[in-house]
């Protein structure tokens, strides 16, 4: 996909890979005044003066990094992952801002987070094995570039581009039904029962999926040949059904999170071919 040069004055991005941004003054995590009390119990070392030491050979790697230390300009260029991630984020903030408009929905932008194996969230601690992932709290887009390097393994022949693209606009997808109140409503209907929980979900993410497609749709022009398949074989690998028998697990659609292969595919298909998000609301009966 050819996405258009972006102005990094216009996205909203954060990086915390040379460290975690404000809160001052180089936190420790739980597990370092844990093994601070252990000291305190085990050597009669005081914790305080443990707690000192410890955050001395932390290093300067753990502190705290200022904000404002790097430009969004620099945090986009650190490698080819973040200088598409920043892409995709520009190119879906200009899709779906003028959407929201045209709804009257107030339209606010996302931020795009880039992290290193640990991470800190709004909705705790964001860990690289959790893959890509929304949180509602503070609005922000987490992701450990380097899944793109495991996604590339698993999908065997290197995806391209859109594969990627794809991946930030499905998570773009959890942010638009976080604006529009959908994220709300079904985790209230999840609450109250609980039985419907995991069906509820996968028509979340069936749902992110078309919004996905949506975006993609709506910059048909910026389509190469090969993407649409790419996003097929993107969509088609990281099926619920997929995924467990890759894991050597008996296909269980009970706990279907994400939803299968198939329909996933065809929730990305339907906004694609669309390129119109009021499909994509229909998924979600009711909403
Ligand atoms: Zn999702």
């Amino acid at each position: 996909m050819r996405l258009n040069p972006f102005n990094p004055g216009s996205i909203r991005v954060e990086d915390q890979r040379g460290g975690f941004p404000g809160g001052g003054g180089g936190k420790l995590g739980c597990g370092t005044i844990v093994i601070a009390l252990i000291g305190a119990l085990v050597f009669g070392i005081d914790p305080g003066q443990m707690l000192g030491t410890l955050e001395q050979a932390q290093g300067p790697g753990s502190q705290v990094q200022q904000q404002g230390g790097t430009s969004v300009e620099e945090s986009c260029a650190v490698n080819q992952y973040s200088q598409e991630s920043c892409a995709a984020l520009a190119s879906l903030d200009q899709t779906w801002a003028p959407v929201f408009q045209q709804a009257g929905i107030e339209f606010r932008q996302p931020k795009l987070v880039f992290y290193t194996g640990g991470g800190r969230s709004g909705c705790g601690a964001a860990q690289s094995a959790m893959g890509p992932f929304y949180c509602p709290a503070d609005q922000g887009i987490y992701i450990d570039t380097s899944f793109y390097d495991q996604m590339a393994r698993e999908m065997g022949a290197g995806p391209g581009d859109f594969a990627r693209y794809y991946v930030i606009a499905h998570e773009y997808g959890h942010h638009i039904q976080y604006l529009t109140g959908v994220a709300g409503q079904i985790r209230s209907v999840q609450q109250q029962d609980p039985r419907r929980a995991n069906q509820l979900q996968v028509l979340m993410e069936l749902q992110a999926d078309c919004y996905a497609g949506v975006w993609a749709g709506r910059n048909r022009n910026a389509i190469e040949p090969g993407d649409f398949e790419e996003g097929m074989q993107a969509a088609s690998s990281i099926g619920d059904d997929t995924l467990m028998r890759r894991a050597g697990r008996a296909v269980d659609a009970e706990s279907f999170t994400h939803g299968t292969s198939e329909q996933r595919m065809a929730a990305l298909r339907l906004g694609l071919e669309s390129g119109d998000d009021t499909r994509c609301d229909a998924i979600i009966g009711g909403g």
